[in-house]
């Protein structure tokens, strides 16, 4: 068998190769370190059944590992110049397909029911480009596909902010969104060191198990997300002063209290300290009026 795509000199020796140049302006930090591979995709619980979906495949080294513990894995990758490189790394697995398409604006619906028929579960596991690691997972967690999780490798500080409980600083109208579609947890964090060239921040492999059913009962998803951020809105503030610069030509600062009160939620409290579920009861009682 070759030797692992993942190690200092074997990328060296491709970026000979090919002449291959880094762009930074895609995010490409490769990875060069076969334990930390090892580690998310054992974080992500990936099988000989698994159908796996990865976003930028980079020179392979995450994507050869996979094909290994996988069934099968479908990667899209938006530059066009790695494709003689990855023909090459990966010429020994007949497992893997290579879509060159930007992640943002391919059609994943389609391309999972074309490329994935049995098997089982589907997951995305990925190091993701950091300058849009925020729009991918949220197109993901909005675009109701098949699949069972994602884990993917992304900035320290964002996988920290999804994964965020109420009174903690990194809790946020972020936590809110991508708990409302899944379980999150930190799974490890990864040094910069294992990268080339070294990013600038810390990383850490998140995992989201997506939930059956949402966490709470909300009766219209866009007023609810708009509320939770209108609550975030200047964090340092109370969640009183929030909502009366919110409804400000909708509401009297009169109406805000009532619904406060019937809401069974203390206006001097900050939007930090409230649960998914407290949220859920805010949207529920200021909707009606808003609408
Ligand atoms: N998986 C490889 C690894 O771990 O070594 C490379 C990871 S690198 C952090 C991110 C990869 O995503 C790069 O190969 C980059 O070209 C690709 N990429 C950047 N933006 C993308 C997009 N919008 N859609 C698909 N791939 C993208």
């Amino acid at each position: 068998k070759q030797k692992a795509i993942a190690t200092p000199s074997q990328t060296k020796h491709y970026l000979g190769k090919y002449g291959f140049s880094f762009k930074k302006s895609l995010g490409q930090n490769f990875i060069i370190d076969v334990n930390v591979l090892k580690n998310i995709i054992q974080a992500a619980a990936v099988t000989d059944a698994t159908g796996v979906i990865e976003i930028g495949p980079g020179m392979g080294a995450l994507t050869e590992q996979l094909a290994q513990h996988a069934k099968r894995v479908v990667a899209f990758e938006i530059d066009q110049r790695l494709a003689p490189v990855l023909a090459d790394t990966l010429s020994d697995y007949d497992n893997v397909s290579i879509i060159y398409q930007d992640i943002l604006k391919a059609d994943v619906q389609e391309i999972v029911q074309r490329e994935f028929n049995r098997e089982q579960p589907i997951k995305i596991v990925a190091n993701l480009p950091y300058y849009v690691t925020t729009p991918i997972i949220m197109k993901l967690l909005m675009a109701k596909l098949p699949i069972e999780s994602i884990t993917v490798m992304i900035q320290k500080e964002v996988a920290d902010r999804m994964a965020a409980t109420p009174n903690n600083k990194s809790y946020g109208s972020l936590s809110i969104a991508v708990q409302y579609y899944t379980e999150a947890r930190v799974a490890l964090n990864v040094p910069k060191t294992v990268f080339m060239p070294q990013p600038n921040v810390d990383s850490a492999v998140l995992h989201l198990d997506f939930r059956q059913t949402p966490p709470v009962q909300v009766q219209d998803e866009e007023f609810f997300f708009e509320l939770v951020q209108a609550c975030f809105a200047q964090r340092r503030k109370t969640l009183r002063n929030n909502l009366f610069n919110f409804f400000k030509t909708s509401l009297s600062k009169m109406e805000i209290e009532q619904k406060l009160t019937e809401a069974l939620i203390d206006g001097t409290r900050r939007a930090e300290s409230l649960t998914i579920a407290e949220f859920a009861q805010l949207a529920h009682t200021f909707q009606p009026s808003y609408l």
